[in-house]
């Protein structure tokens, strides 16, 4: 059976838990995205505003004084936090602004949780001149003003969130709203591996020009495949980016850091792959992370962009099958994976990021030889300086 089958399911996971009126926009996106995934031209507009307005392909590079300090892993950072906007999120919102445009849609909308999404979405909706507004729980809106004016900057405007816990899943919940009342000139983007189908597989393949790239770069350095593959994991798209070309190349190892906030046992975390609940979020089936009687509960992580209940149905699926193992990384030891990082290369990741990196030096202590490690480096951390000197 292909994985996802026609209805996008990847084994009990995914699919399209929506209303009837839903369905229809739904089949109709799928429709069209087939229909362009193999258009030359669109393939060709999408690689050209890759490379020129985003800037990729974006760097492998050998961290030697990271490697050194690991001593068993030899490390390989992909890049990504150099590409406009500081994160791999332009790679997603440009590619789906350019169905927005095939559909023939003049309105943008958006959730978003710390604002990363957000801005990309602004920013693509910007160099198209398509109108852009954005849903953010108030709460998120507090904590991430920067975000907020730097959209509002783009032209886009946003809306904040009042009901629930006034966050990301809240956010997410109106802008569904929105989209079912203005389909005629609405696109609706989201921005992780998340939603009913075709969402997370429209923003796989998106990213998946990560792991492609990161591929190729390694076998022309190393002349051989890496051993392991590293990566943060909120909803899951700039693992899934990383993984998924090598998806097949068994020898290589996939490991997803989810965040474990305060701790598992305090359920102030975003780890639902590490507490093995499966229920239903936004439309598609996965890990979710709810109470017994299945009211979804608040995600917490020290960095926003991780704080989400839920995960992509394709980890889940991962997860099940032994493809990819998931480990988690607390909010204390992510600042320590963020000072590493900084005082071994120079190079400040993004709070999500330094998840992953926080990751490395445990992986390090269970090796007895050199092995290769690909680590995505989702994105840049100035956006978190200030939260962090608060907390230091
Ligand atoms: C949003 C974000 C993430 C988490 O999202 P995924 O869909 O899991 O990739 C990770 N890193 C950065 C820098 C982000 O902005």
């Amino acid at each position: 059976m292909a994985i996802p089958d026609r209805k996008g399911h990847f084994a009990e996971f995914g699919g399209r838990y929506v209303p009837e009126t839903l369905m229809f926009l739904l089949n109709d996106l799928e429709q069209q995205y087939k229909l362009l995934k193999n258009d030359p031209t669109f393939k060709q507009e999408f690689q050209s505003l890759l490379k020129d307005y985003a800037g990729r392909p974006t760097r492998l590079y050998y961290a030697q004084r990271l490697s050194q300090y690991l001593k068993t892993l030899k490390v390989y950072l992909k890049r990504e936090d150099l590409l406009h906007t500081g994160a791999h999120k332009i790679n997603n919102t440009l590619g789906q602004i350019l169905i927005a445009k095939r559909m023939g849609k003049k309105r943008i909308i958006a959730e978003t949780g710390a604002g990363q999404h957000g801005v990309a979405t602004a920013t693509a909706s910007a160099l198209f001149g398509l109108e852009c507004e954005v849903y953010m729980g108030a709460e998120d809106v507090k904590r991430q003003a920067l975000n907020v004016y730097r959209m509002q900057l783009l032209g886009a405007k946003v809306i904040s969130v009042q009901s629930g816990s006034q966050t990301l899943k809240d956010a997410m919940n109106e802008a569904i709203r929105d989209w079912v009342t203005n389909v005629d000139n609405t696109f609706y983007m989201i921005g992780s591996v998340a939603g009913p189908h075709p969402y997370p597989l429209i923003v796989r393949d998106f990213q998946a020009v990560i792991g492609r790239e990161a591929k190729k770069q390694f076998l022309a350095l190393e002349q051989s495949l890496p051993d392991y593959l590293l990566a943060c994991v909120g909803g899951g798209s700039n693992a899934l980016g990383l993984f998924h070309a090598f998806f097949k190349d068994k020898t290589t190892k996939m490991i997803g850091v989810e965040a474990a906030g305060l701790g598992l046992s305090t359920h102030h975390h975003a780890a639902p792959l590490a507490v093995s609940e499966v229920g239903v979020l936004h439309g598609s089936k996965s890990h979710v992370m709810q109470t017994p009687s299945g009211q979804i509960r608040i995600a917490h992580s020290i960095a926003a962009g991780l704080d989400y209940p839920g995960v992509g149905p394709e980890h889940a699926y991962y997860q099940k099958i032994g493809r990819a193992e998931y480990v988690f990384v607390s909010d204390h030891e992510a600042i320590e994976g963020l000072k590493l990082l900084s005082e071994t290369e120079g190079i400040i990741p993004a709070m999500e990021t330094s998840h992953a990196i926080a990751y490395l030096s445990k992986l390090a202590r269970t090796l007895k030889r050199k092995r290769t490690v690909i680590v995505c480096l989702s994105g840049r951390g100035d956006k978190d300086v200030d939260a962090i000197k608060e907390l230091l």
